[in-house]
C-alpha cells in the first residue's frame, strides 16, 4: 500500500511552527507584517487572497490589504510598492499575480524589495536560489522539499525529474532538488521520449499543467510522485497531472490533489514571512 503524502497535516504543523515564532517575535516587539496586493476584481485571486490573510490571522502575521481597481495606473502600484518597501513595519509584500493586462508583472515583482519578495519571484532571489545563498525560495517547490522531508523521503542521491520548467515551479523545484543533492533532470514541451527519462526517476515531480498526464507507464515501480497540478475533471471534481488510480499500486508514495501540494503552497508563504520578520530580529 503506497504512502499517501499528507499535505493538509503537515501544512497545519508548518502553521503551527509559525505561530510559535510569530509569538516569539511579538514577545520582542515585533510584529510580523505582510502587505497584500490585489489589482481588479478577478473572483478566483479574491479567493486566494482571502484564504492567505485567514493564514496570516492564524499565524499572528498582521495581513495589510490594499485593494486597488482593475483600472488603477502602473505608476500608481509602483508608487505603493516602493512605499512599502520604505515601511520598517512591513516585513514581506505579495501582489496577486495575474494583473490586468495594461501592467507589467515583470516591472511590477522587480519592484519588490528582494528582502521583502515572500513571493521569491524577484530575480536576485532566484539568483541567491541558484548560487545557493539564502533567499526567499518560492512557496510551491518549497513545499515539495517539506513534503518529501517529513515523510520521511530521502533526496540526496536519487534520480529526480521534473516535468516543468516554468519560474514558478518547475525551475525553482529542480534548483531546490539540486541544492538537496538530488540527482536532477529538469523536462518540458520540447523533450523528447519523455517515458524513458521519468521512468528512471525515484522522485517524479509533475508540473505540466495537463491533467491526468502521467499514468503508471511513465513511472518505475516503487517511485515517489507530487503531483503539482490542479485541475477540474469533466465531473468538476479536482484532479491534478497525475491520474493517481491509474498509478496507484506501482507507486511508494504520492500527493493526493487536493491535500496535496496546494495546501503546502499557503503554508510556505507563512513561512517565508515568518522569514521576513526574523530579519528585523537580527538587524
Ligand atoms: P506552466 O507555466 O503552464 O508550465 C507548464 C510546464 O510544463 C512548461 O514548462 C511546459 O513546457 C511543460 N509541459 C507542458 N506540456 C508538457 C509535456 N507534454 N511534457 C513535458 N512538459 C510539458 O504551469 P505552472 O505554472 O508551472 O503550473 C503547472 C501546474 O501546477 C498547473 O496545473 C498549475 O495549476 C499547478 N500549480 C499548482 C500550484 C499549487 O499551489 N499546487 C502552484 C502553481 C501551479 P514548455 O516550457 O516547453 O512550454
Amino acid at each position: 500500500m503506497p504512502q499517501i503524502i499528507d499535505g493538509k497535516k503537515i501544512a497545519q504543523e508548518i502553521k503551527d511552527e509559525m505561530k510559535i515564532e510569530a509569538d516569539k517575535l511579538r514577545a520582542q516587539g515585533i510584529i510580523p507584517c505582510m502587505a497584500v496586493i490585489l489589482v481588479g476584481d478577478d473572483p478566483a485571486s479574491a479567493v486566494y487572497v482571502g484564504g492567505k490573510r485567514k493564514d496570516c490571522a492564524y499565524v499572528g502575521i498582521e495581513s495589510r490589504a490594499y485593494e486597488l481597481p482593475k483600472t488603477t495606473a502602473e505608476e500608481e502600484l509602483l508608487t505603493l510598492i516602493a512605499q512599502l518597501n520604505e515601511d520598517k513595519n512591513v516585513h514581506g509584500i505579495l501582489v496577486q499575480l495575474p494583473l490586468p493586462g495594461h501592467m507589467d508583472e515583470k516591472k511590477v515583482i522587480n519592484a519588490i524589495s528582494p528582502d521583502k519578495d515572500v513571493d521569491g519571484f524577484h530575480p536576485v532571489n532566484v539568483g541567491r536560489l541558484c548560487t545557493g545563498v539564502e533567499g526567499f525560495v518560492p512557496c510551491t517547490p518549497a513545499g515539495i522539499v517539506q513534503l518529501l522531508h517529513r515523510s520521511g523521503i530521502k533526496i540526496e542521491g536519487k534520480e529526480c525529474v521534473v516535468i516543468g520548467r516554468s519560474n514558478i515551479v518547475g525551475k525553482p523545484a529542480s534548483l531546490l532538488l539540486l541544492r538537496e543533492n538530488g540527482t536532477v533532470t529538469m523536462t518540458h514541451s520540447k523533450t523528447e521520449n519523455l517515458m524513458d527519462i521519468t521512468k528512471r526517476a525515484d522522485i517524479v515531480v509533475a508540473a505540466a499543467g495537463r491533467p491526468k498526464f502521467i499514468t503508471k507507464e511513465y513511472l518505475k515501480k516503487g517511485a515517489v510522485v507530487i503531483d503539482v497540478g490542479i485541475h477540474r475533471n469533466e465531473n468538476n471534481k479536482l484532479c491534478g497531472d497525475v491520474d493517481f488510480e491509474d498509478v496507484f499500486e506501482k507507486v511508494s508514495a504520492i500527493t493526493p490533489v487536493p491535500g496535496g501540494v496546494g495546501v503546502m503552497t499557503r503554508a510556505m508563504l507563512m513561512y517565508n514571512c515568518i522569514s521576513a520578520a526574523k530579519r528585523e530580529e537580527l538587524l
